[in-house]
């Protein structure tokens, strides 16, 4: 996942990741799969994306490892460029409504070494409004655990 993203230090890349959930709210990543190159201020899954998925689900969901959503890169060499942009909570708001573990990680290769970071990553959701009525656009941050 990293490794991609510092292949591209200057173009934001995609992709997506399986794994466990911990005590409800540590992402385990065990399994991460590099999907795409964007400009150097986007990137979009396409259609053939998801046909993509398809097999790689059937056999992460053999080694029982769920997936669990997805990655992508924000390169910005100086500051704090891991937060979820509206785009990105756009993004993430469907695809949680239908997995309720659906989880984004924001990875930024120049923020490796930054302590305010998991090595340069954080993983996101987004909060449930009350009485099940849904996802707010309020973003929630999670523990992550990388194996892969
Ligand atoms: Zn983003």
């Amino acid at each position: 996942m990293m490794g991609y993203a510092e292949d591209h230090p200057k173009k934001e890349v995609l992709g997506i990741f399986f794994g466990t959930i911990e005590k409800n709210h540590t992402v385990v990543v065990e399994k991460s799969y590099p999907f795409r190159v964007g400009g150097s201020k986007e990137v979009d899954f396409l259609d053939e994306d998801y046909v993509r998925a398809v097999p790689l689900i059937r056999e992460n969901e053999g080694k029982g490892l769920r997936w669990l959503g997805w990655f992508h890169s924000h390169p910005f060499t100086i500051g704090d460029h891991i937060y979820m942009s509206n785009k990105d909570v756009r993004h993430q708001k469907p695809a949680q409504s239908q997995n309720p573990y659906w989880t984004a990680i924001v990875i930024n290769p120049y923020q490796i070494n930054d302590p305010a970071t998991k090595k340069g990553m954080r993983a996101y959701r987004l909060k449930e409004k009350r009485r099940g009525r849904g996802l707010s656009s309020k973003v929630l941050s999670l523990d992550v655990k990388i194996i892969d």
